[in-house]
């Protein structure tokens, strides 16, 4: 399977990690849209959560659970935003299941 990020989480290509466990991986986005830009995504390929099934609903609660510890390395004790992207109308461009933490400042109160 052709997966940008699938081929981050085998070091295929090379990322800026922030963090990783059995079961997740977060690097810094190449295209940072805060002072403070980071993705979380599931060692485990699923496309997105929409297709969310027992296993990877297992990583992706795992991954709510890790954000905090990532965002507090991160330095975001002020607060911060997790944003997932789901299909051509949420403009997801990578399909592979991945939260974006977005932080480091005072985020625009617009969302969409
Ligand atoms: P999406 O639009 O699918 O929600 O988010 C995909 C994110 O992946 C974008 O914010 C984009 O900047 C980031 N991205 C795309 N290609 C790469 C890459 O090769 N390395 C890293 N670190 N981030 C990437
Ligand atoms: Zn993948």
């Amino acid at each position: 399977m052709d997966c940008l990020f699938c081929a981050i989480v085998n070091g295929d290509i090379p990322s800026k990690k922030v963090y990783e466990d059995d079961r997740c991986y977060a690097f810094l986005d190449i295209n940072p849209q805060a002072p403070v830009h980071c993705l979380v995504v599931p060692r485990l390929h699923v496309g997105s959560l929409d297709e969310i099934d027992g296993e990877s609903a297992e990583a992706a609660s795992h991954i709510i659970k890790t954000i905090p510890k990532i965002a507090r390395e991160l330095g975001l004790g002020n607060g911060y935003r997790v944003v997932t992207n789901i299909g051509e109308d949420g403009r997801q461009s990578v399909k592979h299941l991945h939260f974006h933490i977005l932080g480091g400042e005072c985020l625009s109160e617009n969302m969409a």
